[in-house]
């Protein structure tokens, strides 16, 4: 086993081990060229039926036209789900009761089944399990914070990335979701709100109560979803009742670093906020532990990130889940820090994590004072870095926990 120098817990500078990526309790797949095997087209499925929020608002006009209603009613099918959060007929009064249920049988079918739900004890914490209609499993993860509240919401059923330490990747791609379905996501859990099924709220509090903020850290990689992701996107921040009304700065992009795509999203003239899962400075270690930076290594990622930044003005963030003696050595601390300073000043935040645990996996998060460690010297060369916490933990709907197993 390689060494690196550290700092211990008493702070002295001490020999630390370097413990190389593994599966434990489970097989990785791997490729014909022997290393993890990467995902990007889909195993052939049914599609999901088509639903108002795939479409544009032409195209929902002539949906109501083909089935035989003036295309006013488009619109009001959009305020009864985008601004109601209902599909029930029985709610739409302002609709001609011959036909409705047809209509919105038509217009706005069902999506997604809820299995199970899982709250934390004080219910500010709420996972969500659906069955989409090929029977597929995805997870959403709702959140109250003071001020907002925030969806973790999947983009796909399973994950093609292949990351060692996430569990939504041990199972492979299932398939990508379709933008309603992950739209849907954001107004069953509006719904949910509605109902004051979300706790949490502290008394005399101004939090709006509908979902305000949208990360795209559940399932799946959102870049490999690529037109579907930006479909959904464009809806949730489109004005209502043509869109969900919220703001493009509220929703973050998160992915392992797909360069093109990266740049696309860049020139999509959207202020989306971008997150870069970068977990290693050094391509020797990203290499195992992100399959992907086979493709495209730490270099181009942060090249395409700092791109962001400037095509935007957005500040982006790199995200870090520290992982005891694989990737949270004072030498990476530093190193990240080089890289990122390299490419210019105030264009990057970073988010270390802890990692969180995983079925089978022997991984553990680093010590709180490694942690400090490394968020200190990360910051002390300029950097602004926040150490993230983590909700959910003991419902397994933290980051890299999100594995949708009915059992
Ligand atoms: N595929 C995208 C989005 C989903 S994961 C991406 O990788 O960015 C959302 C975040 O959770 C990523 O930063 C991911 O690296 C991180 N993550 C995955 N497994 C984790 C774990 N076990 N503990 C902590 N964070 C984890």
């Amino acid at each position: 086993m390689a060494s690196a120098r550290g700092i211990g817990n008493n702070g002295a500078a001490v020999e630390r081990p370097q413990i190389r990526p593994k599966a434990e309790g489970w097989q990785q797949k791997l490729g014909p060229d022997g290393r993890p095997a990467l995902q990007f087209a889909e195993p052939k499925r049914g599609k999901p039926p088509v639903h108002l929020a795939d479409l544009s608002v032409a195209e929902r006009e002539k949906a109501v036209v083909d089935l035989g209603l003036p295309k006013f009613r488009a619109k009001q099918l959009s305020t009864h789900y985008f601004t109601h959060h209902t599909s029930d007929p029985a709610q739409m009064t302002d609709l001609p009761a011959a036909g409705r249920g047809e209509l919105v049988a038509g217009i706005l079918p069902p999506l997604l089944t809820e299995v199970r739900r899982l709250r934390t004890d004080n219910g500010d914490t709420i996972k969500f399990l659906w069955k989409l209609h090929d029977g597929a499993l995805v997870e959403s993860v709702l959140m109250r914070y003071p001020g907002r509240i925030t969806l973790c919401v999947s983009s796909q059923a399973g994950c093609g990335m292949n990351c060692p330490f996430c569990a939504t990747g041990q199972a492979g791609l299932t398939r990508n979701m379709s933008a309603a379905e992950i739209v849907d996501q954001v107004v069953r859990a509006n719904a949910a709100i509605a109902a004051g099924e979300l706790g949490g709220k502290k008394r005399g509090e101004t939090t709006p109560e509908r979902v305000s903020n949208i990360v795209f850290m559940g399932m799946g990689e959102p870049l490999a979803n690529y037109n579907r992701l930006m479909s959904a996107v464009r809806t949730m921040v489109a004005p209502q009742p043509t869109g969900l009304g919220m703001s493009a700065r509220n929703v973050t992009i998160s992915t392992v670093g797909l360069v093109p795509a990266i740049r696309k999203l860049a020139d999509e003239g959207l202020p989306v906020t971008f997150a870069l899962s970068l977990h290693a400075p050094d391509d020797a270690l990203r290499d195992e532990l992100i399959p992907v930076n086979s493709r495209w290594k730490v270099d181009e990622a942060l090249d395409a990130a700092r791109e962001y930044f400037e095509k935007t003005g957005r500040r982006v963030s790199i995200e870090y889940a520290l992982i005891k003696d694989m990737n949270d050595h004072a030498w990476r601390a530093d190193l990240l820090a080089e890289k990122l300073n390299e490419r210019g000043r105030g264009w990057v935040h970073v988010n270390p994590i802890p990692l969180n645990p995983t079925p089978g996996s022997i991984w553990t998060s680093s010590e709180p004072a490694v942690m400090r460690e490394f968020v200190r010297r990360i910051d002390d060369a300029g950097i602004p870095t926040t150490l993230r916490d983590t909700r959910g933990k003991e419902i397994d709907g933290a980051c890299g926990q999100l594995a949708a197993t009915d059992a």
